[in-house]
């Protein structure tokens, strides 16, 4: 009998999930038709590259990290291992911005806390009294009692403010656009949470985590481990990221995605012998015996409010941060900085309108032709909430004062290009994984039903893959039984 399946949200947990429902499908022997509704005019959802002026431009996310495997299989898996493309091999540092100053982040420096010695000893990023403070962490106990804690409880009790301020909050918003005292450091970064169980310091972890890593690489090189810088982690594809939504819209089945349309809720059907749901757009209704949903946390739960109150109370709860990216293309002889490096972060605490910035056309070749330099701002976040709301002008003039102060930067940008993403990044605030593991429980009440997307199971590109695919793997499984 044929049964239909319908994906609402084609983000890439969307485009994964409707991939992955037509695979298994047909390996099973399902007669299944696949829908996929998307709301907006293209699929992809915060995805998006975009060429112009000779620049290829990323208004999304410009990279994936292969630590966490399955973005990486699945582009190997549909035709594209060729097209992957790494970082550029030079230039593998990034800065923090303190005053008007880029300091480079001090080598087997990760997130918080440092692996190697003389290179912490001699860098300028923290002052004197900021290192002995984090030296602590030599000394300081083990907490005991496995309590949920945020990442600025964690990092102010076992390394100080300065390592909170200078290093951990500018790097962890450049991930997460967080709060670091909201966010939760189990849900987010547990390996933390486990040097300091297993070895107590976590200065004494990442020490033992460098030197593991280069007794086992031939070369010495520590790149790759916990300890260290991990760019060689990163990878994009050649003509940008959007080539992964695009390709994997051309292997659906013809006609299955469905562009601008909004779904605004599902309902249970409760004729025996027909689909389980009904799936209300704007203008119809469409009945499915599979339904997932891949949209934002605040969508779904709108979606299923009226099904699952109790369910939509929950999705509600995981609170969503605006953020903008802005493109600039300049001339490489209007720059003064040497731009050795990806890009750098900013403390909140220095006030400024950037929350971070990606030298796009030195981290990846191929993006801006010889003589042009293309520069990738970063503004808003939980930090910043208004900054999605600020006029392009404001915006503007805000991130040109920064690069004036911080790159040099004289001149008018040859191109220019904001790209607003309101209630975009999920919050994995304090007690995330008990929210999760509520509405997993509340969701599998509701037979035929999936969540996927970046809410749950990790924010960036890999892990949103991974929920598409999981979600489609329980919903063929789900599909089987009714045949
Ligand atoms: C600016 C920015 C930079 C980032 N940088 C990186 C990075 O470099 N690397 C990385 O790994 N991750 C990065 N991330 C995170 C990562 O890109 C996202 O978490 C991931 O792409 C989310 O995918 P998704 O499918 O869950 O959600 P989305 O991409 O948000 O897709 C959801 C889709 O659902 C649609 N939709 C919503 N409501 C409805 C409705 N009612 N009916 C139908 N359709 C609907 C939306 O239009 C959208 O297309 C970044 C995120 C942002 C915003």
């Amino acid at each position: 009998m044929r049964r239909r399946a319908v994906v609402v949200g084609a983000g890439i947990a969307g485009l994964a999930a409707a991939y992955r429902l037509d695979r298994l499908a047909s390996q099973r022997g399902l007669d299944l038709e696949l829908i996929v509704l998307e709301s907006g005019p293209r699929a992809g959802g915060v995805i998006e590259s975009s060429r112009r002026d000779d620049c290829l431009l990323e208004l999304g996310p410009d990279s994936i990290i292969t630590e966490k495997p399955w973005a990486r299989a699945l582009c190997e898996e549909i035709g594209l291992g060729e097209r992957i493309i790494g970082t550029s091999p030079n230039c593998r540092q990034s800065f923090v911005a303190l005053g008007n100053k880029l300091h480079p982040i001090p080598e087997g420096f990760y997130m918080m806390a440092p692996s190697r010695l003389t290179p912490f000893v001699l860098t300028r990023l923290f002052s004197p009294a900021g290192k002995a403070r984090m030296a602590l962490d030599l000394l300081l106990p083990r907490r005991t009692d496995g309590a949920d804690e945020s990442l600025g409880d964690f990092v102010r009790r076992r390394l100080g403010r300065e390592a909170l301020e200078r290093a951990a909050q500018p790097m962890v918003g450049g991930v997460y656009t967080a709060d670091p005292d909201k966010l939760s450091l189990r849900a987010t970064m547990p390996r933390f949470l486990e040097m300091e169980r297993k070895h107590r310091s976590l200065i004494v972890a990442m020490a033992a985590t460098r030197r593991r890593a280069m007794g086992s690489s031939a070369g010495g090189a520590a790149e790759g481990s916990a300890a260290g810088p991990r760019y060689s982690l990163f990878i994009s594809l050649d003509k940008g990221l959007s080539v992964l939504p695009e390709r994997l819209c051309e292997l659906l089945p013809a006609g299955a995605l469905r562009t601008g349309a909004m779904v605004e809720r599902i309902e249970r059907s409760e004729v025996p012998g027909t689909a389980r749901w009904v799936v209300q757009t704007l203008g119809e209704r469409i009945e499915a015996d599979a339904v997932c949903l891949a949209t934002p946390a605040h969508a779904s739960a709108r979606i299923v409010e009226s099904v699952a109150p109790e369910l939509a109370r929950s999705l509600n709860s995981i609170e969503y941060a605006s953020s903008a990216t802005v493109n600039l293309v300049y001339r490489r002889a209007d720059i003064a900085h040497a731009l050795d490096g990806f890009g750098f972060v900013v403390p909140a605490v220095e006030r400024r309108t950037l929350l971070a910035c990606t030298f796009s056309s030195i981290k990846y070749a191929g993006r801006a032709p010889s003589g042009k330099v293309l520069i990738r701002a970063f503004v808003g976040g939980a930090l910043f909430p208004e900054a999605c709301e600020m006029s392009d002008e404001a915006m503007t003039a805000g991130i040109r004062k920064d690069l004036g102060e911080l790159l040099g930067v004289r001149a008018q940008p040859s191109d220019l290009l904001i790209t607003r993403w309101p209630r975009s990044m999920p919050q994995y605030n304090v007690g995330h994984l008990g929210r999760v593991a509520h509405i997993d429980d509340e969701a599998s009440r509701l037979p035929g039903l999936a969540l996927a997307g970046a809410a749950f199971g990790g924010v960036g590109i890999p892990d949103s893959v991974r929920s598409g695919e999981a979600a489609a793997e329980r919903l063929v499984t789900s599909l089987g039984r009714l045949t």
